[in-house]
């Protein structure tokens, strides 16, 4: 099978598996494991921020970062394909009893006026615009990055109006190995980040919040609440450790080999359009009426699983487990669609 559902996907590579083995533990919720504080305070000084947090989801680490940057009754500003919108249950909500003001950017990308444009006054009867977040690369989007001129300014406007910065950073790292900026570039425009090491990064399981001590004290606490403080977590930093020295560079060849499935699908005829392909995501329409369920069973016949992102749109990613002779693979599969 060529699994091109997720980045999710992918199981631990030789090497990486070797340092999880030998990985030193403790608990951690004593914070006793030194391979868990080994990675946080690697990824925070990567990142130019004082501290970090391991967590089980990159749904936890942004469902926290909600809770400890708001308020019940105060409002998140982000675009309406945003992940913690879409894909986290709605837990804005339930954990924090907050709402959502959506912008409509393009391809998840919002505009720093947009964000502006989007803060409410404080009037008694209005919700507290508090937090902003941003999507980078965003998932919905197509896998679409920002410029670090663009979050500057977004920056900017969050400074003006008294409002925290977040960054789902699920795939931080694909943005920026195509803007060659440096984690430390970027790190510091944020109040919070939060790091997928289980996507393209190749790791079994695991995500990072990094924050300032202030708000890493606080988001242990909520961790902790959520049921998310592991006790001997270290074998799985270790590899998040492995994947941050060793499987970040090789993202470029997940972004070339989806450039190389977006070539392809140009040319058929029953493709009806394609987002940009920035980075690790394919994202592509059917020509009606043919329907996103019977284009997936026709790909799962021939060896190959892909996932609907709407009746008539069907979602590719490329990861560390496709290897170029699977993507031609699935090409040629793609190419012989008997539409
Ligand atoms: C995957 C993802 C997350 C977190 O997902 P988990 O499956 O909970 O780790 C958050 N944001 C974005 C943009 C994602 O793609």
């Amino acid at each position: 099978m060529i699994n091109l559902i997720s980045d999710t996907v992918t199981k631990p590579t030789p090497g990486m598996l070797e340092a999880m083995f030998a990985a030193e533990v403790g608990d951690d919720v004593f914070r006793e494991d030194p391979t868990v504080n080994t990675l946080e305070a690697k990824a925070a000084a990567l990142f130019g921020h004082e501290a970090g947090l391991f967590c089980p989801s990159g749904t936890m680490t942004n469902q926290i970062a909600l809770k400890v940057h708001t308020r019940p009754l105060d409002e998140v500003i982000c675009d309406e394909m945003s992940h913690i919108f879409q894909y986290e249950v709605g837990g804005y909500a339930f954990h924090s009893g907050i709402g959502v003001n959506l912008i409509h950017g393009e391809n998840g990308i919002v505009r720093p006026e947009q964000v502006a444009a989007a803060v409410k006054p404080r009037y008694d009867w209005l919700p507290i615009s508090r937090l902003v977040v941003l999507e980078n690369t965003c998932n919905k989007g197509g896998g679409s990055f920002y410029d670090l001129d663009t979050i500057r300014a977004v920056r900017d406007v969050c400074r003006e109006k008294e409002m925290a910065l977040h960054l789902d950073g699920a795939r931080i790292f694909n943005a920026l190995v195509e803007t060659g900026n440096a984690p430390s570039e970027i790190g510091p425009l944020f109040d919070s980040i939060s790091i997928c090491l289980s996507k393209g990064l190749g790791a079994p399981v695991g995500s990072l919040l990094l924050g300032s001590k202030t708000f890493i004290a606080e988001a242990r606490r909520v961790r902790k609440a959520m049921g998310g403080g592991m006790r001997q977590a270290g074998y799985l930093a270790a590899a998040g450790i492995y994947a941050l020295d060793h499987q970040v560079e090789r993202l470029r060849e997940d972004h070339a080999h989806a450039r190389a499935l977006a070539q392809a699908l140009e040319s058929l005829s029953w493709v009806a359009g394609i987002r940009p392909v920035m980075t690790n995501i394919v994202i592509f329409d059917l020509v009606k009426p043919l329907d996103a369920a019977s284009m997936l069973a026709y790909l799962a016949a021939n060896g190959v699983k892909a996932s609907a992102f709407g009746p008539h749109t069907i979602r590719l990613v490329t990861h560390l487990d496709v290897n170029t002779d699977m993507i031609e693979k699935a090409i040629s599969v793609l190419q012989k669609y008997p539409h």
